[in-house]
């Protein structure tokens, strides 16, 4: 089991499942929302248990996105009409036991930073 939470503590989460496809994404709405990027991994949204409130944006017709409406911090992404949920890694805690295994929507990379770690990228 997997625990996380939020930098201030006010929402926190369970993953009863192992996490998959530990990704770092690179697209323009990760990288507005996050700041730089956003590295997460994925779970059944039934294995993934929520304690405290969370805010739901709303970034597209076919996602949207989670987050603590008092110190910001962003937590998941939930696909429409998919049963699985993506979370922070950065929000777990330690051991996380997870490696990263890829870079997701390369294509949409900021223009300040390069890729230099060797994993695999899709476009
Ligand atoms: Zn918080």
């Amino acid at each position: 089991m997997h625990k996380g939470s939020c930098l201030c503590g006010d929402v926190t989460f369970t993953v009863n499942a192992a996490p998959e496809g530990p990704s770092v994404c690179h697209c323009g709405q990760c990288r507005n929302q996050s700041g730089h990027l956003w590295a997460s991994a994925y779970a059944p949204e039934h294995d993934i248990a929520i304690t405290g409130r969370v805010t739901w944006y709303e970034a597209s017709t076919t996602a949207k996105r989670g987050f603590c409406p008092r110190c910001g911090s962003f937590l998941f992404w939930k696909a429409h009409g998919e049963d699985t949920m993506s979370f922070a890694l950065g929000a777990l805690d330690e051991p996380t036991g997870v490696r990263l295994e890829k870079h997701i929507f390369v294509a949409d990379k900021g223009d300040y930073y390069d890729i230099a770690d060797g994993l695999p990228q899709k476009e």
